[in-house]
Formats: C-alpha cells, sequence, structure tokens
C-alpha cells in the first residue's frame, strides 16, 4: 500500500510532516508547499497510484471522492470560483508521481492555462 520512496505516501502516514486539511479513510488534503494561489490544496488518494488517469480507471469511486473532497473544501473556504488542475505526465507539469489533484482559489486565473 504505501510505497517507500514515494512523498506523497509518507505525508499520508504521517513520516513526512504536512499541513493536513482534511483526512478520512481513503483521501487526505493538504497545503501546497509551495502555493500558486491564496488557496493552494492537494487532494490525492491515500493509496499510492501513479496519476490521477490510474486512479480514474482502476477506481472511477475513489476519483470521485477525491473531486466530493476538493469541492467540500471550498466550499468550507468560502470559495465562490475556484479550479482543479490535475497535471498527468511530465509535460503537463507533473512531478510527483503519486495522484493528486490541485484544488486553486483565492485569485482570477487566465485561460487558456500555460
Ligand atoms: P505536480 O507538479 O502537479 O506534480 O504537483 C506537485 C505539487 O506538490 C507541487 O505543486 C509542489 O509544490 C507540491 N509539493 C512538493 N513537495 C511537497 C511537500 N512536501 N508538501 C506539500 N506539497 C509539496
Ligand atoms: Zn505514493
Amino acid at each position: 500500500m504505501v510505497k517507500m520512496d514515494c512523498l506523497f505516501c509518507k505525508i499520508v502516514d504521517g513520516t513526512i510532516p504536512a499541513s493536513v486539511v482534511k483526512q478520512n479513510n481513503k483521501v487526505t488534503a493538504f497545503n501546497d508547499i509551495s502555493p500558486q494561489a491564496p488557496t493552494h490544496i492537494l487532494v490525492i488518494p491515500n493509496q499510492h497510484f501513479k496519476n490521477m488517469g490510474e486512479v480514474s480507471e482502476s477506481d472511477p469511486d475513489l476519483a470521485g471522492e477525491i473531486l466530493k473532497m476538493a469541492s467540500q473544501i471550498a466550499k468550507e473556504y468560502g470559495l465562490d470560483s475556484w479550479r482543479i488542475n490535475i497535471n498527468t505526465g511530465e509535460s503537463a507539469g507533473q512531478s510527483v508521481f503519486h495522484a493528486h489533484i490541485h484544488l486553486l482559489g483565492g485569485r482570477v486565473f487566465a485561460w487558456p492555462p500555460g
């Protein structure tokens, strides 16, 4: 279940500290260490998957749980506009290969993204 060399697995099991916002038995949310917006929270499956594509294909209910937690947090933070960003693969900007979604809010976002 825990991948020993994975940063986010270690955040889930508490070996590496993080500013955890919300956690249940399937999903963990914590503040991004390098925030790109006033609210920048990562929502991840507790179980190791390499990206969100893998989660969606092998466990669509879990993908739904991740989105649900992001929506709940957006509501709790009082965000009226927010963006969910999923980087899948290096060219799309993925740098940590444990599935995660970015919940961003608190500023105006440009479209199209860079
Ligand atoms: P991505 O580039 O989509 O793979 O996103 C990885 C995110 O993880 C980046 O936004 C990083 O700032 C963030 N990150 C890396 N290390 C940590 C950490 N120890 N705690 C919280 N966020 C982290
Ligand atoms: Zn992992």
